[in-house]
């Protein structure tokens, strides 16, 4: 079973206006179905062919040497990819048990966004900024152009791509107007679903 490109769980102009129609689009049909297209070039053959993308990139070790680059790049990227697509939604705000942690964790919600935000304004070049569980606790990371949390053993909550494809066309080299956008289309529900389980 080749990788597939998942669908999208809303329309390509949902997220208007804070994230366009036609970034979402280059975005979703262009830059992550190339990763996925690479991806299932290099490990075309092998047994990483009927693994989930999990399991890959939860050993990096383990991926013979050939290929290794490639998988960890375009493996990482659809992982990530797959789960930014998940992370977003129109119209929701946060709420429940994932809103509590938080309040705890950095004494408010606007805290958080603070430093949620800086962190992705200040990644240098391509990555993303992640809400992460590290056993049990919240934390705020980086990981830079394919890098993912769960190559960590840190189980993601919520990630924001800062790779300028994500918004070169609507805002230019304005990242944290990107930024203060993305936050209005954030799938709190999400969130909340896997900080529970
Ligand atoms: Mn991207």
């Amino acid at each position: 079973m080749a990788f597939e490109l998942p669908k999208l769980d809303y329309s390509y102009n949902a997220l208007e206006p804070y994230i366009d129609e036609q970034t979402v689009v280059i975005h979703h049909t262009k830059h992550h179905q190339a990763y996925v297209d690479k991806l299932n070039a290099a490990v075309k053959g092998t047994k990483y062919e009927n693994m989930k993308i999990e399991e890959i990139l939860k050993d990096l070790n383990s991926i013979p040497k050939e290929i290794k680059t490639a998988v960890v790049n375009n493996g990482g990227q659809h992982f990530n990819h797959s789960f930014f697509w998940k992370s977003l939604a129109p119209g929701q705000k946060p709420s429940g048990k994932v809103l509590d942690a938080i309040n705890q964790k950095w004494g408010s919600f606007d805290k958080f966004r603070e430093e949620f935000s800086n962190s992705a304004a200040t990644l240098f070049g391509s990555g993303w900024t992640w809400l992460v569980s590290n056993n049990g606790q919240l934390e705020i990371m980086q990981t830079p152009n394919a890098g993912t949390p769960i190559s960590e053993g840190k189980t993601p909550l919520l990630v924001i791509d800062v790779w300028e494809h994500a918004y070169y066309l609507k805002v230019q080299n304005r990242r944290p107007e990107y930024i203060q956008n993305w936050w209005n289309v954030v799938n709190w529900k999400e969130v909340e679903r896997r900080f529970g389980k």
